[in-house]
C-alpha cells in the first residue's frame, strides 16, 4: 500500500511540493477537529471542580473556551480549503500532460506495434487506466494521509491524557494496517486480471460496433455479439471473485478498529473509577473512541483502489517504455529525392518474409508505377519508404542517406501519401485539408481544394469549409473523400508523392475529377504509384512488377511488353477489364 503511495507521489512529478504542503494542511485541519472536543472536556472538568468547591465558574474560562472552539472550527475550514486548492487539481494536470505524451509516443512507434498489441489494450491504457490514476490517485493519497493524520492528531491528545488508551489505539491501527496491506496485495494481484478482462471487453465492443453494418445487413448477430456477451460475463465474474477475496481482510480491518474502540472505553472507565482521570475526560475519550477510527476505517476502500492503481501504473509504464522507431534518428534535409532500395528484405513477423531482396532506384522527379497481384507486397513497399516499419535487412536510402538516420518527422516532411482507404477526421473540412500544414492560409487551402477539384462541392455544402465531416467521412461520397485527401496532400506540397490508385468502383464523373486532381498533385514531383489504370501505367517512367514479394520485372511499358512474363498477362487482364467498362 505504501509502495503504491510512493509511486503516486513520484508520478505527481513537479507537483510534489504542492502535494506535501497539502498534507501538512491536512494534518493541521485534522488536529483542529480534535480541539473543540478537548476544550469542551477541559471546560466541563473545570465546571465540575467548581461545583464541588461550591464556587462560580469563571466567565473568562467560558469566553476562552468559546473563542478556542470558534477559532479551531474556522482554522479547520481554512486548512481544508488550502489543502483542496493545493491538491485537487494535481491529478488532472499530471494526467493531461501524460495523455499528450502517450499520444506522441504512439505516433513514433512502428506500426507493427498496433498489430502486435490489440487496440483494446492501448485504448484502455490511455483512457481507463489513466482515468483511474487521474480521478483516484490523488484522492487516495489524500484519504490515506488525511486518515492517518487525523488519527495521529487525536493520538497525541490520548498520550497526554491516557498513555494506556493511546497504546490500545496504536495497537488497533497497526493490526488494521496489516489487514489493509492484505487488501492492497489482493487487489494488486487481481487488478492485472481485471485489466485484461476490461481490454477484452473494449476490443469486443470495438469489433461489435465496427461490424454493426454487416450485422444489420445480414440480419445475423454472429460471433461479434457472442464475444461481446462473453467478455461482459467474464468481467462480471472477475469483479465478484475480487469482492469475495477482499471481504475477509476488510472484516479483519474493521474488527481490529472496533476492538480498539471498546478497549479504549474499558481502560478509561477503569482509570476513571480509580480516580486517575476525571469524568469529563472519560466522556471525551468515549466521544473520541467513536470518531478516532472513522478516518482510518475509510482507508480500506483506498487500499483496494491503490492495488488497482498500482496495476494501472504498471500498464502505463509499459506503454511509455515502448521503443520509438526513430529513437536514434536526427533532423535531416536530404540533398535529393532519389530513393534507392539495396537488398531490402522485410516481414511483419519474424518467421515470414513479405519482401525479398529488392534492388531498384526511383530517380528524383520521375514516376514509378508499382503493379502486381493483390498481396504481392506493393503497399508494404510503400510503407517502408515512409518508414512505418524498418527493413529487416538491406537498406533504403533517400538522397543517399539511410532512412534509419532520419527522425520520422524530418523524413515525412518530404512525403505526401494518398491512401485508397481515405481517413477523414471528425472535424471541419478546412481542418481536414490543412491537417499536414497547420500554418496554411485560407487562400492556400482554397487553392489546394480548387486544384484537387473539391472546391465546388465543398461550397455547395450548407456550411462550406466549416462543415464537420462525420466519423471516417461517412457523410461524403467515396470520390469526394478521395479528393479531399488529395487536397490535403497538395497543400503539404512535399516533393515525394506516394499514391495508391483507387480501385473501388467510382462513377465516371468522379474518376475524371480524381484523375485531374492527381495530375495537379503529382506535377513535377517524385511519384510512386500503386497503379491499376492502364493510362497511369503506360505513362510511368519506370514500372516495377512485384510478384511474391520480389521485383519480377522492371522497365518501361514498351520494354516490358516485349518480354515474356507477369506484366504482359497483367496488361491483358487490365485491357479486358477496362474494355468491359467502356
Ligand atoms: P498488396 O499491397 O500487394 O496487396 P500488401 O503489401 O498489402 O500487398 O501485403 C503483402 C503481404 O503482407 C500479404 O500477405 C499481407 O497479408 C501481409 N500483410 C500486409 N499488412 C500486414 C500487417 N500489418 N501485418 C501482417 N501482415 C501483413
Amino acid at each position: 500500500m505504501f509502495k503504491t503511495m510512493k509511486r503516486i507521489i513520484r508520478w505527481a512529478g513537479k507537483y510534489q511540493k504542492r502535494l506535501w504542503l497539502g498534507a501538512v494542511f491536512s494534518f493541521f485541519s485534522s488536529f483542529m477537529t480534535a480541539v473543540p472536543t478537548m476544550t469542551a472536556a477541559y471546560a466541563l472538568d473545570q465546571a465540575i471542580q467548581a461545583y464541588w468547591r461550591n464556587s462560580r465558574i469563571e466567565n473568562t474560562l467560558i469566553w476562552q473556551s468559546l473563542w478556542i472552539i470558534v477559532f479551531s472550527i474556522a482554522f479547520n475550514f481554512l486548512f481544508s480549503y488550502l489543502k483542496a486548492v493545493l491538491q485537487e487539481s494535481i491529478g488532472y494536470e499530471v494526467a493531461s500532460g501524460q495523455r499528450i505524451h502517450l499520444g506522441d509516443i504512439l505516433k513514433r512507434v512502428p506500426l507493427g506495434y498496433f498489430s502486435r498489441n490489440n487496440v483494446g489494450e492501448i485504448l484502455t491504457g490511455v483512457t481507463t487506466e489513466l482515468s483511474t490514476l487521474e480521478l483516484q490517485g490523488m484522492k487516495m493519497v489524500d484519504v490515506i494521509i488525511n486518515g492517518y493524520a487525523k488519527f495521529i492528531a487525536i493520538l497525541l491528545c490520548f498520550i497526554w491524557f491516557s498513555p494506556a488508551a493511546a497504546f490500545i489505539s496504536a495497537a488497533g491501527v497497526i493490526l488494521s494496517a496489516l489487514a489493509l496491506s492484505g487488501i492492497s496485495k489482493n487487489s494488486e494481484r487481481t487488478a492485472g486480471v481485471t485489466h485484461k478482462s476490461m481490454e477484452a471487453m473494449s476490443s469486443a465492443a470495438i469489433e461489435y460496433i465496427r461490424g454493426l453494418p454487416i450485422v444489420k445487413s445480414f440480419g445475423q448477430e454472429g460471433v461479434s455479439i457472442e464475444r461481446f456477451h462473453e467478455a461482459s460475463r467474464a468481467l462480471k465474474d472477475i469483479h465478484i471473485k475480487i469482492e469475495k477475496g477482499y471481504t475477509p481482510f476488510n472484516c479483519l480491518h474493521l474488527f481490529a478498529l472496533k476492538l480498539a474502540s471498546m478497549g479504549i472505553v474499558l481502560v478509561c472507565a477503569w482509570q476513571t473509577l480509580q480516580g486517575q482521570i476525571s469524568l469529563a475526560y472519560f466522556l471525551m475519550f468515549v466521544l473520541f473512541s467513536f470518531v478516532l477510527f472513522g478516518s482510518v476505517e475509510t482507508i480500506n476502500e483506498a487500499s483496494h483502489t491503490l492495488g488497482v492503481i498500482d496495476s494501472a501504473m504498471d500498464k502505463l509504464e509499459s506503454l511509455e517504455n515502448v521503443k520509438y522507431i526513430d529513437e536514434d534518428g536526427s533532423d535531416i534535409r536530404p540533398d535529393s529525392c532519389d530513393i534507392v532500395f539495396e537488398n531490402v528484405s522485410f516481414g511483419y513477423e519474424a518467421h515470414s518474409t513479405v519482401l525479398k531482396d529488392l534492388n531498384f532506384t526511383i530517380p528524383q522527379n520521375t514516376t514509378t508505377a508499382i503493379v502486381g497481384p493483390s498481396g504481392s507486397g506493393k503497399s508494404t513497399l510503400c510503407n517502408l519508404i515512409a518508414r512505418f516499419y524498418d527493413v529487416n535487412s538491406g537498406k533504403i536510402t533517400l538522397g543517399g542517406r539511410d532512412l534509419r538516420e532520419f527522425t520520422c518527422d524530418s523524413l515525412l516532411k518530404n512525403i505526401s501519401m494518398v491512401f485508397q482507404n481515405v481517413y477523414l477526421f471528425r472535424d471541419t473540412i478546412r481542418n481536414n485539408i490543412k491537417f499536414g500544414s497547420p500554418d496554411a492560409t485560407e487562400a492556400e487551402i482554397v487553392a489546394a481544394a480548387k486544384a484537387a477539384c473539391c472546391h465546388d462541392f465543398i461550397m455547395a455544402l450548407p456550411q462550406g469549409y466549416d462543415t464537420i465531416v462525420g466519423e471516417s467521412g461517412s457523410s461524403l461520397s467515396g470520390g469526394e473523400k478521395q479528393r479531399i485527401s488529395i487536397a490535403r496532400a497538395m497543400l503539404k506540397n512535399a516533393p515525394i508523392v506516394i499514391l495508391d490508385e483507387a480501385t473501388a468502383s467510382i462513377d465516371p464523373e468522379n474518376e475524371h475529377l480524381i484523375q485531374e486532381a492527381i495530375s495537379a498533385l503529382t506535377h513535377g514531383k517524385t511519384i510512386i504509384i500503386i497503379a491499376h489504370r492502364l493510362a497511369t501505367i503506360e505513362k510511368a517512367d519506370q514500372i516495377l512488377v512485384i510478384d511474391g514479394g520480389t521485383v519480377a520485372q522492371k522497365g518501361t511499358h514498351e520494354e516490358l511488353l516485349r518480354q515474356e512474363g507477369t506484366y504482359r498477362k497483367f496488361i491483358a487482364i487490365r485491357e479486358k477489364a477496362e474494355g468491359w467498362r467502356i
